[in-house]
């Protein structure tokens, strides 16, 4: 039994959704005639009451197109530092949009609406780059997971209104966020612009992301995948995918959520473990007592045991807890670190 806890990503079909995928009725989604895109589109949308709805093949594709429809040339975008669209997305703003970012040293991956405000280019100045965009991400990744205040995304969205900037939301696990702190996808709908919300993680998808907005910016997002080769045919069997795990893998979220606390309080309670990052969804991310065993070394000894983790980077460890890691697995896991 291998137990991977590399990424939520890792996950493979079950027997249902392959079955839903099977029988799924297909065309050609470049002309928009495939009938289960086209049922997952609208499915989305009403779900986050907003507009308009498409399917894409990936989570950054769906964040660049956001970042393309947003900005032109020249102009910046404002992130926290650890934001994936500007840590792990291949550079893409720039290559794709032409556009810079501007980091705000926030909390865990989440800013203030006053950090917001502060990293804002007076509009006159014409020496600096116009703002024109802010990305928030929920939860965050490289924050370990964490869940925004929504007030605090509201005061953002004031903000955004008072100097005339886009607000995109990068809602990969958004899913995870709305199940931690009983959200409604409606809620969110109402606050943002664009948000971008991926089915391959927590909800057990083999692909697929989709990205939600106004009709108008849909239209123009259509053009942009496809300028960036998003353009699939027959991918209704994908979206049979999407569809069955709207229906059937969200509420599930809250056991990754339980896993990952407990395995938490396992790693707080052994000596080589210096740091954990406090854990509020999926995701754990802690830091070894360099004095007993170095991450490395701690890497190698749960993969031994067929337990694989990653490392972020600055001596950061991760694991994240999903759809494919069994109550089984979960009780062997906890067991081997006891061990160690
Ligand atoms: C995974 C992820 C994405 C998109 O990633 P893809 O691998 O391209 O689907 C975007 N934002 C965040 C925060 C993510 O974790």
């Amino acid at each position: 039994m291998i137990i991977n806890l590399i990424s939520d990503t890792v996950t493979k079909p079950t027997q249902g959704m392959l079955d839903a995928m099977m029988s799924a009725a297909v065309g050609d989604d470049v002309f928009k005639e495939d009938p289960t895109v086209n049922a997952l589109e609208e499915k989305a949308a009403k779900l986050f009451g907003m507009e308009s709805a498409l399917f894409f093949p990936s989570g950054t594709m769906t964040n660049q197109t956001a970042i393309k429809l947003h900005t032109q040339p020249g102009e910046q975008l404002i992130c926290d530092k650890y934001a994936h669209v500007y840590n792990y997305e291949g550079g893409g703003v720039s290559f794709n949009s032409g556009v810079s970012c501007r980091l705000v040293d926030g909390d865990r991956g989440t800013m203030t609406a006053a950090q917001v405000e502060s990293v804002i280019n007076p509009p006159d100045f014409y020496h600096s780059p116009l703002s024109t965009l802010v990305c928030v991400e929920n939860t965050a990744n490289k924050g370990g997971g964490t869940c925004w205040d929504f007030q605090e995304l509201q005061k953002i969205r004031k903000v955004c209104d008072d100097y005339k900037l886009g607000y995109h939301l990068d809602g990969a696990r958004l899913w995870n966020a709305m199940v931690e702190k009983n959200e409604t996808a409606l809620q969110y709908g109402r606050l943002f612009d664009t948000i971008s919300v991926c089915l391959s993680k927590g909800l057990g998808c083999p692909v697929g992301s989709l990205l939600l907005g106004t009709k108008e910016h849909m239209h123009k997002a259509l053009r942009i995948r496809k300028i960036f080769g998003g353009g699939m045919r027959q991918s209704g069997f994908l979206a049979a995918a999407a569809i069955y795990a709207l229906d059937n893998n969200v509420d599930r979220l809250a056991e990754d959520h339980k896993k990952a606390k407990e395995i938490g309080n396992v790693l707080a309670s052994k000596s080589f473990i210096k740091k954990v990052e406090p854990i509020e969804t999926n995701i754990v991310i802690f830091e070894i007592d360099e004095s007993y065993m170095t991450s490395d070394q701690f890497v190698n000894t749960l993969k031994e045991k067929d337990i694989l983790i990653i490392g972020m980077g600055q001596g950061k460890l991760r694991m994240v807890t999903h759809l494919d890691y069994t109550d089984n697995m979960h009780d062997e896991l906890l067991k081997q670190l006891a061990t160690i």
